[in-house]
């Protein structure tokens, strides 16, 4: 395939946008070669500006479930765009979005809508530390849940892929609020909250990492972070940025069957227009501005363009009684046929795999936190992102991301990428 202009794209972009890209992981670090510039996308397709079509994995990190440029959604924005695209008041959608979201995630009464994921771990954090009184947080190292301060440590993602454990301008202050758990340990929370008594505010979740690639929680351990939570007076915050809406109508928390204190949501929640949101029980909600202390605002958020591309998507998640059904059977046939033909080719990899969440590292042994995460080869995924991209298949540039299919995905489009896996491991070995 040609990237030519791709390539003097990106270039021009260098000039005047650091890295040339608006988000670092975009800029292909991790593998090397150009960005590939999009041009636009229907469906379970991307087409880029030299002319190359793709099947997408990446569908805009996890909100594209039901394709790219999907009708719906499109034109609830072209019509509500035409009314005008931000008041800054009240409007009646919001209120409509919101009592559908309610309706459809467990144990939550109020929802309140920000811009991002970021602004929606970010401000769940300060709820949290707001209702218990309590400073500290546990985050599990390798969970990404957004770029403010506090998360940025172990962060997981591109933060991974770039190898910064941390980043410079996060101050100690800071820092020192954020202990590290490994994921899937829960002796090692029960040990933070001995050292830390009645300090701990919350624990902050994946409660199915994504930002290590994709990361199953063991059977039992969210049950007992659930205890562990409860007894020591910390709020179970779940990010559902990746899991929410995806894995089930009411996102992790109802696929394992777990209570979680606070939610956040992000992308899915806005059907790709910039949104996120974060929702808990009234009596924690209700601690926000200007009913509490808690301050949080935002000029846009809940701005009538994203709010009316989410309502109609969140409106046809909730409607469809098979579209998680769909999503599950169409990720399963394609991780079979993937298992299927990098054995064959004699490559050492495992694949996990929760619902429509995908991931495959290229080392034998099980992975299931971080350091195991890293044990990948990460020659073997670059080779493995460049010769799938020149196949025509387009997973994330990175070896820390997970996969997202898409119910736009045909059968048709799964044996091609199956196909175009074979013929790339066969040049692995
Ligand atoms: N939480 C999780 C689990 C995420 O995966 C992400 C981003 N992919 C975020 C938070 C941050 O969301 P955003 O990029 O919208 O700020």
């Amino acid at each position: 395939m040609e990237y030519k202009r791709s390539s003097a794209l990106f270039a021009e972009a260098s000039k005047v946008i650091p890295g040339g890209v608006n988000s670092p992981v975009r800029a292909f670090k991790g593998v090397g070669g150009t960005p590939i510039f999009i041009k636009e996308a229907k469906g379970a397709y991307l087409y880029d500006e030299d002319g190359n079509q793709y099947i997408d994995y990446i569908n805009s990190w996890g909100p594209m479930i039901l394709g790219h440029a999907f009708d719906p959604v499109v034109n609830a924005v072209i019509e509500r765009a035409k009314k005008g695209t931000s008041f800054g008041t009240p409007t009646e959608l919001e209120t409509k979005i919101a009592e559908l979201a309610v309706s459809m995630v467990p144990n939550i009464d109020k929802i309140r809508f920000v811009n991002s994921g970021t602004e929606a771990c970010m401000s769940a954090i300060r709820l949290a530390r707001g209702y218990t009184g309590k400073d500290k947080i546990i985050k599990f190292s390798g969970c990404y849940h957004g770029h403010s301060d506090s998360f940025l440590i172990a962060a997981g993602s591109g933060l991974s892929t770039f190898g910064v454990p941390n980043s410079p301008g996060v101050t100690q202050g800071t820092a020192q609020d954020t202990l590290l758990a490994n994921y899937n340990d829960i002796e090692n929370v029960r040990q933070l909250f001995e050292a830390n008594k009645d300090e701990i505010a919350a624990v902050i979740i994946e409660p199915v990492a994504g930002n290590m690639g994709c990361i199953p929680p063991r059977e039992g351990f969210l049950q007992a972070l659930r205890t562990v939570c409860s007894e020591n007076g910390a709020l179970l915050i779940f990010d559902e940025v990746m899991t929410g809406f995806r894995l089930s109508k009411g996102g992790a928390q109802e696929l394992f069957d777990i209570k979680a204190d606070i939610v956040c949501f992000g992308k899915v929640i806005g059907g790709g227009l910039p949104v996120g949101a974060f929702a808990a029980r009234e009596e924690i909600m209700n601690f926000l501005a200007p009913l509490g202390p808690v301050y949080q605002a935002g000029t846009l958020s809940g701005n009538p363009l994203a709010m009316a591309a989410g309502y109609e998507m969140l409106k046809r998640l909730n409607e469809d009684e098979e579209v998680f059904n769909r999503l599950e059977e169409k990720t399963l046939y394609l991780e079979n046929g993937i298992r299927e033909v990098i054995a064959n080719n004699n490559v050492s990899f495992t694949i996990n795999r929760v619902g429509s969440m995908i991931s495959v590292h290229f080392d034998k042994n099980h992975v299931y936190d971080f350091e195991t995460a890293k044990n990948g080869d990460n020659d073997q995924f670059k080779a493995f992102f460049h010769g799938l991209l020149n196949e025509g298949v387009y997973i994330a540039p990175s070896a820390y991301e997970t996969w997202f299919i898409t119910d736009a995905l045909t059968y048709d489009d799964l044996d091609k990428t199956i196909r175009a896996i074979d013929k790339v491991t066969a040049n692995m070995k």
